[in-house]
């Protein structure tokens, strides 16, 4: 199943993609609160397949990040070792441990939305990432349940402003810009994903191909993610959790990105972000 946030007639309602039709999900009684709707299912989405309407053409709506209200907003850093070695030569060095920061959700935007490069600076930087989408409450998950918790994936771009980013030893400031966190074009549900270690992932700028690689290629896997933070705190239905960037990101280039470009972000079976760069009036 796929679960998405879209608006038509001025209004923004939550959605299950059924072919080339968004099925409107109003009737549940979560507005559109896609952290409402995964609260609310604690793990079971019958009630959202049986909905059989009203329809609307996909092509006629407007996708939004599909959940804009998480409790929290987490990024995994320097999770594939190409992209580590890469960042190397920038002043980072490899972890020993798992390296989270937090994003904010205040920076959450769809798939199609502008990124905006800010007045304060210009090393704006995409990283392509999977997402993952926490689907119940859970507290010291073992490995082998890890999996399990999990409502869905999507496709994310982790967006950094890098001098920001290196200016202090947290990356929170640098990593939370306004817009700098799509996600999209909907959540896949956990059912539909066999292995979310076996995914390609591929970012292009302006067509030009930038990020190619697979997501066995993570250092710590997802399931080792959140085995290791729930050890630290309780995750909540729509915890949003990026996992980490494989190499080619512009730091590593020595580009940044301007205005007028475009960054798409595929990885196979979850869809596609588009998102167009503008400059901070
Ligand atoms: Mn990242």
């Amino acid at each position: 199943m796929k679960l998405a946030r879209f608006t038509t007639q001025g209004t923004t309602r939550l959605g299950r993609i059924d072919g080339d039709q968004v099925i409107d999900l109003s009737k549940l009684g979560h507005g559109a609160s896609m952290r409402a709707l995964l609260d609310a299912c604690a793990g079971d989405l019958s009630a959202v397949a049986a909905v059989k309407g009203p329809a609307f053409p996909l092509d006629q709506v407007t996708l939004e990040v599909p959940i804009d209200d998480p409790q929290k907003f987490l990024a995994l850093g320097m999770n594939y070792a190409d992209h580590v070695a890469g960042a190397a030569g920038q002043g980072f060095t490899a972890p020993d441990s798992q390296t989270w920061f937090s994003k904010q959700v205040s920076c959450l935007n769809g798939p199609t939305g502008d990124i905006v490069i800010p007045r304060v600076s210009d090393e704006v930087d995409y990283e392509g990432e999977l997402v993952v989408i926490i689907g119940e409450r859970c507290r010291y998950v073992p490995r082998e349940d890890a999996l399990g918790v999990i409502a869905g994936f999507a496709v994310g771009n982790d967006v950094s402003v890098r001098d920001w980013q290196k200016r202090s030893p947290t990356f929170m400031l640098g990593k939370g810009f306004d817009t700098h966190g799509p996600v999209g074009p909907w959540i896949t549900t956990l059912d539909e994903v066999p292995d979310p270690q076996m995914l390609s992932i591929r970012t292009w700028v302006n067509d030009e191909l930038k990020q190619d690689d697979t997501t066995d290629q993570m250092i710590h896997k997802v399931a080792d993610q959140i085995a290791y933070i729930s050890q630290a705190f309780t995750l909540m239905p729509g915890d949003v959790i990026m996992t980490g960037t494989p190499a080619g990101t512009g730091m590593e280039r020595g580009t940044y990105l301007k205005a007028g470009d475009v960054v798409r972000i595929e990885i196979d079976g979850l869809g596609t972000l588009e998102n167009h760069v503008v400059k901070e009036a």
